[in-house]
């Protein structure tokens, strides 16, 4: 049964999230929550999940970009964004140790936004230390669109939401998005709308 995600305003959103064991990573209760997030983050869609946003407050994450969610794409698009499928993985305790001083520009939305979005500035590239699925070590270093989605899920880790980072005068309605500036180079959103905030 996919699970119910909670909207910005449940105080659990806000909260930093408990770190799990490597026993707790392997019990029965949490390999059930990762297949229950599993699913609840394919049957949105979305490309990553953390435990929060379906009211747990522990540090777990699970991300996947399917190839079909992009196979309408301009290559283009994708290649500015630096998007690249990314098979399913769970992680656990995630923390970013590097993140590169160069910040790109793009709109971001999230399921605990449901219908907004908003341009938000991100390090282009992050070094990632967590536990996986099995509760072993694991190094990430990621690039592009996969290291958006990572900052993204461990901000919601420690309470905090794309909203905290963006660039507030880009926040706008999904159906705005759509009509007006989906096709818009980045650029050419910041010239209008303004970056300043
Ligand atoms: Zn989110």
């Amino acid at each position: 049964m996919p699970l119910k995600i909670v909207q910005a305003g449940e105080l659990v959103l806000r909260q930093r999230a408990q770190p799990l064991t490597k026993t707790q990573i392997r019990s029965r209760d949490i390999q059930g929550l990762i297949e229950s997030m599993r699913e609840t983050m394919r049957e949105a869609p979305g490309v990553g999940l953390a435990a929060p946003q379906v009211g747990v407050s522990l540090q777990l994450v699970v991300i996947e970009d399917k190839p079909e969610y992009t196979k309408d794409a301009p290559p283009d698009f994708l290649k500015e964004r630096g998007r690249k499928p990314v098979p399913f993985h769970v992680l656990a305790n995630p923390r970013i140790v590097t993140g590169s001083e160069e910040r790109v520009r793009f709109f971001e939305g999230c399921l605990s936004l449901k219908g907004f979005t908003a341009v938000v500035p991100r390090s282009s590239s992050v070094k990632v230390e967590c536990l996986d699925q099995e509760g072993e070590p694991r190094v990430i270093e990621a690039a592009g669109w996969y290291a958006r989605i990572l900052q993204h899920e461990v901000d919601h880790l420690n309470g905090a939401l794309y909203i905290d980072r963006m660039h507030t005068r880009t926040f706008m309605s999904v159906e705005s998005f759509n009509q007006l500036w989906k096709d818009k180079p980045i650029t050419e959103v910041g010239k209008l709308l303004g970056f300043e905030r």
